[in-house]
């Protein structure tokens, strides 16, 4: 059967990573979550003090950038791929407010998207393949059969991250997400390097009001579509 690259992008807290998940399972393709990427960088710059006190050494993790390795292993239990930097699994890690509020200006440095977008095209070289993120569709895969690019308003899309948060036991309040969501939504729209845009020819999927399920099966069609050849 032909295997198709499908980039999915969009905004912060669309649930790109959850739609991805299960549109790549049952396809049986690899799953990459490519914010994951660009959030090890971020906690590597955290604990080598690159980030400290509200201040930010940009030059100092650009030469250091030769230390970082980003990877992914299957999870067994789970059976999606967790992230790891320098061997060790940062899943969890990365995944704090804290990461989330550090994440845009590191991915806006041309060096760092440089390293990890040279890391995408080698995982994605086999085609088969689902990957999220803010520049797939019209960067790093701007050939992929299928593109599509997710919305939603940011009062619901900060809704469903402070939710997760607090699953997990974060301490945070809604406003500090609402407000972490729209300063990322302003900084990756406006970065010079590979800012967060539609591609001209990615499928519009605002899911301000439609479930998960109504969502998987949309792409699910669409990606059938593509791998059949009916588009
Ligand atoms: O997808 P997630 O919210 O985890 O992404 C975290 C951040 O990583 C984004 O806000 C964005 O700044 C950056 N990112 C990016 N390009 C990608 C994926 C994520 O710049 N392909």
């Amino acid at each position: 059967m032909k295997k198709i690259t499908i980039a999915i992008d969009g905004f912060s807290s669309t649930g790109k990573s959850t739609v991805a998940k299960m549109l790549a399972k049952e396809l049986d393709y690899i799953y990459v979550d490519t914010g994951a990427m660009y959030r090890a960088v971020t906690l590597f710059a955290m604990r080598k003090l690159f980030i400290k006190d509200g201040h930010f050494d940009k030059e100092g993790l650009i030469r250091n950038l030769f230390l970082v390795s980003v990877n992914f292993k299957l999870n067994p239990v789970t059976g999606i791929a967790d992230v790891y930097l320098n061997n060790e699994n940062v899943e969890k890690e990365i995944r704090t407010l804290e990461v989330s509020n550090f994440v845009s200006p590191i991915a806006a440095i041309s060096e760092v998207r440089q390293l990890l977008v040279q890391k995408q095209h080698e995982m994605g070289k086999e085609k088969g393949i689902v990957m999220d993120g803010r520049d797939i569709g019209t960067v790093v895969f701007p050939d992929a059969e299928l593109k599509v690019f997710m919305t939603a308003s940011a009062d619901e899309r900060a809704r469903r991250r402070y939710d997760e948060l607090i699953a997990k036991g974060d301490d945070v309040s809604f406003e500090a997400v609402l407000e972490n969501v729209q300063k990322r939504d302003r900084l990756d729209t406006s970065r010079e390097d590979s800012p967060l845009v539609q591609a001209d020819d990615a499928i519009l999927l605002d899911n301000t009001y439609t479930n998960i399920e109504d969502q998987f099966h949309i792409l699910l069609q669409l990606a059938k579509d593509r791998i059949y050849g009916r588009c």
